[in-house]
């Protein structure tokens, strides 16, 4: 017997489910990657996120042909691409990750009405736990995080599979070579397995605690576009900080809580990628200037821009970075979520439906956030995460000659660098300037 593997957002070797359950279930594989349009279409194939997708398959590729196998890479619209793979190797079933978002349920659906019983979707590969695996009684998913990561910690996971020793592949099923992109961004992380256990391995977890939120010590794992492509394993990941314990290792854990919690909420309601999770009454303000000023990185406020800056050059931003900018797009210009959330999608290497959308949701108070009126201002937070300035510094040339704190508040200089913006709004009583209202101050 032959099956056939169906890569998607498990680009891995190590407890990948998928691979494991179909080559325990038959004789042979057939791993396979299909570069289909439709990704294209529906506006997710970002260059940055394209260029890493190539390293991950080139990788997979490689760590496939060490146990004997290897990657069959087709370009061609999923279901008819998959047919012929089917017709032409003779494999008698297809293995699939599960995913949550909604282009996800719509190519499962197309594949099991095509392929019907021989399709099989495997949950447990994305997240840590599967969407559905924790729910309140009576409610298909928690809305609110802290009783969702209870639940979700006491009902522990599955056993994490280890990478196949051997793989037997039949020969004269050819593929194209792995294309390659250009990336956006010129700083963008290499991407695959190997590179991912390495960072994953090399990395401090015990500090996370004490750090994590410090925007100058980019103190962070920055796993996030290795779990993104399933180049590791959320469950793997979740599996070993549980073992270590450590603080440090227990916050970390609780971060990757939020991202099955976000997963969890998409797969319930796949339209809260676009439709506000709770609605506001509000209307958001337009301005395309203001909104090009925030995409440049060039609003005035140094943290701000620091951060959009960020963005520009490695694909990638700090956390805390992605608070601050999202609060000022979304609380105090007050411009539509949706907007800043495409732009991020345009550019972040992880970029996520689930984790992206959901936590602009969650900022902009349109989302599960207990307090939907948090606003956080940009200058407060830049004294508590930045009291160095060195993150400013770091990605604005202009303000680099500032020495310390200063950097946060250059319009209170004598001379204020002449290369750098004025404000695009008052930044002084910030609070009382708010478009949104009456928002908690933070
Ligand atoms: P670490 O701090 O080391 O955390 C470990 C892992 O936990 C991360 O790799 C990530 O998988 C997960 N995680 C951490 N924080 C969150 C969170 N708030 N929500 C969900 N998962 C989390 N993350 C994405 O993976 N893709 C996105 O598109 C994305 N967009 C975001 C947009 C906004 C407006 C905000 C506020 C956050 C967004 N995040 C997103 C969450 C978070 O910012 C990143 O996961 C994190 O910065 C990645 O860096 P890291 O791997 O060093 O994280």
């Amino acid at each position: 017997t032959l099956a056939l593997v169906l890569f998607t957002q498990d680009l891995r070797l190590h407890d990948n489910p998928v691979l494991h359950a179909a080559a325990t279930g038959a004789d042979q594989v057939l791993p396979v990657f299909v570069l289909d349009p439709a990704v294209k279409r529906a506006g997710f194939a970002a260059p940055n996120r394209l260029a890493f997708l190539g390293d991950c398959l080139a990788d997979l590729d490689d760590s496939l042909r060490a146990v004997g196998s290897r990657l069959v890479v087709r370009q061609g619209p999923l279901v008819s691409t998959v047919a012929h793979l089917l017709a032409e190797s003779g494999a008698d079933s297809v293995h699939l990750a599960g995913g949550v978002s909604g282009f996800a349920r719509r190519r499962e659906g197309a594949l099991r009405d095509r392929f019907g019983r021989r399709l099989t979707v495997h949950q447990a590969s994305v997240t840590a736990l599967p969407p559905g695996a924790v729910t309140p009684a009576g409610r298909d998913h928690y809305a609110v995080f802290t009783p969702y990561l209870r639940a979700w910690l006491d009902h522990g996971h599955r056993p994490v599979l280890p990478a196949p020793r051997a793989l037997r592949t039949p020969d004269g099923v050819s593929g194209i070579a792995v294309p390659r992109v250009q990336p956006t961004s010129p700083l963008l992380p290499t991407g695959g397995e190997s590179t991912g256990r390495k960072l994953w391995r090399g990395w401090d977890v015990d500090q996370y605690e004490e750090v994590h939120d410090d925007l100058a010590a980019d103190a962070t794992s920055r796993l996030s576009p290795y779990l993104h492509f399933g180049c590791l394993s959320a469950t793997e990941v979740v599996d070993t900080a549980l073992r270590r314990g450590t603080p440090g290792a227990q916050a970390f854990v609780r971060q990757l809580g939020w991202r099955d919690f976000h997963h969890q909420v998409l797969a319930a309601r796949p339209r809260a990628a676009r439709t506000d999770y709770r609605p506001r009454a509000d209307h958001w303000h337009q301005d395309g200037q203001e909104a090009e000023a925030w995409r440049a990185g060039r609003t005035g406020f140094p943290v701000v821009d620091a951060a959009m800056r960020q963005l520009a050059q490695e694909g990638w931003m700090h956390n805390r970075a992605r608070l601050i900018a999202a609060s000022f797009f979304a609380k105090s210009l007050y411009h539509d979520w949706r907007i800043g959330a495409a732009h991020f999608l345009s550019l972040l290497v992880d970029g996520d439906v689930a984790n992206n959308q959901l936590n602009w949701q969650w900022m902009a108070g349109t989302g599960n956030d207990t307090r939907p009126n948090r606003v956080l201002n940009p200058l407060i937070q830049a004294d508590r995460f930045d009291p160095s300035g060195n993150y400013v510094r770091r990605w604005v040339p202009e303000l680099r000659e500032i020495t310390g704190a200063a950097v946060h508040r250059p319009w209170k200089l004598a001379q204020p660098p002449a290369a750098y913006p004025a404000p695009i709004i008052p930044p002084e009583d910030y609070a009382a300037r708010l478009r949104a209202g009456r928002g908690l101050d933070e």
